[in-house]
């Protein structure tokens, strides 16, 4: 298996807290043949956090991966390395990536017909609600929010869609829906 040259590629961007993880989650039940990449991160398991959230790895598994080119790409964020590794997927399956923002760039360089959805807040209120609600630091709270304003700022320079992540129901259905017209197109 690898990435097969008819795959389409999803990128889902957004600031931190956002709701991407859930949404991405809540998509791929949703959607058959959507696959979804699990990133390799540096950064330490949140307590609580689902340990299939991420390969979580040393700095040095890390690089190492990286000097043998086991990533679609890479990129730092808030101090720590994260990255996709090449997409092994069956065929006739389709791949959603949940990524920053140096990452989607690094994607559409290799893939231009990748297509980005940036998926937005209601407002910062919210998103710092939800960062508080799952249990970040206060100081990380504040990283993320000042770092989502620079991503949304990028992100609507990239993205082909927009969606607002209000009601979950209505955001995932909106982007689910993306992938079923990509798929007709
Ligand atoms: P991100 O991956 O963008 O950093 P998460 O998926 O971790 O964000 O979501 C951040 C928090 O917000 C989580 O606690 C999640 O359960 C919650 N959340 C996500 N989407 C919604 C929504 N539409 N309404 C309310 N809470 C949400
Ligand atoms: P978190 O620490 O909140 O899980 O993730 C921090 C940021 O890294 C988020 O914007 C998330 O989308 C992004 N991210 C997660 N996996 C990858 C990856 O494989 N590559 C890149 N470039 N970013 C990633």
């Amino acid at each position: 298996m690898s990435l097969p040259a008819n795959a389409r590629i999803l990128v889902l961007i957004g600031p931190g807290g956002t709701g991407k993880g859930t949404v991405a989650l809540a998509v791929i039940e949703r959607v058959p043949r959507l696959w979804l990449s699990r990133s390799w991160t540096t950064r330490p398991q949140r307590p609580h956090e689902d340990p299939e959230a991420y390969v979580f790895v040393s700095d040095e598994q890390f690089m190492a991966h990286v000097a043998e080119d086991g990533f679609l790409e890479w990129a730092e964020f808030l101090g720590h390395r994260y990255g996709t590794p090449v997409p092994e997927l069956p065929e006739g399956n389709d791949v959603l990536l949940e990524i920053e923002i140096e990452g989607a760039l690094q994607v559409l360089e290799r893939i231009p017909e990748a297509t980005v959805i940036l998926l937005v807040p209601p407002s910062e209120e919210v998103q710092i609600e939800r960062l508080r609600g799952r249990g970040d630091p206060e100081e990380k709270v504040q990283d993320r929010v000042v770092k989502g304003r620079e991503e949304l700022l990028r992100g609507r320079k990239i993205a082909t869609y927009e969606v607002i992540n209000d009601d979950l129901e209505e955001a995932v259905a909106e982007v689910a829906g993306i992938v079923e017209s990509l798929r007709l197109a």
